[in-house]
């Protein structure tokens, strides 16, 4: 098992990507928070993968978490440092996302997109590099592929994204000291309910036939990244963004 006795911060890990990711790192022998933005959401996550896989209790620890929010974030890293000690891997995976042409959008979408995706996910960081600095880590930030190509009437979104991936740089360089690698995986069309709000069928179809690989990705498609970036075959990779797109965007 790749990550065995490895614990690991999975934020938005109740469903989509990162409830994928929890379960591939769990069955891989890793210790998973796992995070939504309410403590019951992250309860019935559990229950519903315990339906699915067998793991043991003291692999999972559900934790409630509002990104927005500074003291919600110490407390969940708190929370975990309390029952498993350390923090080996951080997945900066929940975001939000919205759809909005310019002249559309109000200040609070500006305001509402960076709080979650580029401040949450900095301030996130920031508590958990206290402790991952002493043992060393990996963090990895989820990115997507209008982080590096835009995206019609989603200026608000691929900004922050755009953001995500200079953290990963910056950080990647400066964190590099403490043995903490910094990387990011930018997915393209990955079917969640995230993806289900902002594209519709007809898009769908169209993104479809603009992809070479000719679909769109499932959550569990993005696994084997965050895999390989978490464990030790990575050990000296920092400061990369993978794309897993089926290679919508070259
Ligand atoms: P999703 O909507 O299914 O899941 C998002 C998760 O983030 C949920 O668990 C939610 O509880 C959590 N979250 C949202 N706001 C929060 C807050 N304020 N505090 C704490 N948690 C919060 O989305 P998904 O598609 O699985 O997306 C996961 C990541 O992948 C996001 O960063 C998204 O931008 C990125 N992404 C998704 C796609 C796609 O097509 N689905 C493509 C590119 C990038």
């Amino acid at each position: 098992m790749i990550l065995n006795n490895k614990v690991a911060i999975i934020t938005g890990s109740t469903r989509g990507i990162g409830n994928a990711i929890a379960k591939r790192f769990i069955k891989e022998g890793a210790k998973v928070a796992i995070c939504g933005s309410k403590l019951e959401n992250a309860e019935q996550a559990i229950t519903k993968m315990a339906q699915e896989m067998n793991f043991s209790k003291d692999q999972v620890l559900p934790i409630g978490i509002d990104l927005t929010n500074t003291e919600s974030i110490k407390k969940m890293v708190s929370e975990v440092i309390q029952k498993w000690g350390k923090i080996d891997i951080l997945i900066n995976n929940a975001g939000i996302t919205s759809t909005s042409s310019l002249l559309d959008s109000q200040d609070e979408d500006f305001y509402n997109m960076f709080e979650v995706n580029v401040f949450g996910l900095l301030k996130t960081t920031r508590e958990v590099v206290k402790y991952m600095k002493d043992t060393g880590g990996s963090i990895i930030n989820t990115s997507s592929m209008v982080g590096i190509n835009g995206g019609r009437n989603q200026v608000a979104y691929a900004s922050s994204k755009f953001a995500v991936n200079g953290i990963t740089k910056s950080l990647a360089k400066e964190l590099g000291q403490y043995q903490i690698r910094v990387n990011a995986v930018a997915p393209g069309v990955v079917e969640t309910d995230m993806m289900r709000d902002s594209v519709d069928e007809n898009l769908k179809q169209r993104l479809q036939a603009m992809t070479p690989l000719a679909k769109v990705g499932n959550p569990n498609d993005l696994v084997g990244a965050y895999l390989y970036l978490a464990s030790d075959e990575a050990s000296f990779t920092t400061g990369t963004i993978i794309q897993v797109d089926g290679g919508l965007v070259m």
